[in-house]
């Protein structure tokens, strides 16, 4: 019988179980892989399922049916199609879940077309001669 150092001996009996032990268990990592893998497909196929009847617009994502608005954040990072609810005032919305508030151009447009208010009567009245001396070309 030859003799072996013990160290060599061990290391050789590793590398024997790290053999048998790839191949026993190829085949079970292998059905594991292509689990994980068809999980991931099917993620993204129902992502790009739900974004196809999604429609950008205004500042959200809306359904073809007309449904929405829903979050773009949740829609975009989450894959969840969150809706988002109607604020206290009309045109804005807020998603219940990052607490952000949308403005729909509605809402922007009438922000941007709203009279002009001032604190007091007299910085009003002021404003308003000033409009209609402006009005009259004078
Ligand atoms: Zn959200």
């Amino acid at each position: 019988m030859i003799h072996v150092p013990t160290v060599a001996a061990n290391e050789a009996r590793k590398f024997g179980f790290e053999w048998l032990r790839k191949r026993l268990f190829r085949e079970k990592e292998l059905q594991k892989e292509n689990q994980q893998l068809k999980a991931q497909l099917d993620a993204h196929v129902a992502f790009d399922r739900l974004m196809a009847e999604m429609v950008y617009r205004d500042g959200a994502y809306w359904n073809e049916d007309g449904d929405g608005p829903f979050c773009k954040v949740c829609l975009l990072k989450d894959h969840v199609a969150m809706p988002l609810d109607e604020g206290a005032t009309r045109g804005v919305y807020g998603c219940p879940v990052h607490d952000t508030s949308y403005w729909s151009r509605d809402y922007r447009e009438r922000q941007a077309n709203r009279p002009v208010r001032f604190r007091t009567w007299s910085k009003q009245r002021a404003y308003l001669e000033a409009q209609s001396r402006r009005r009259a070309g004078y």
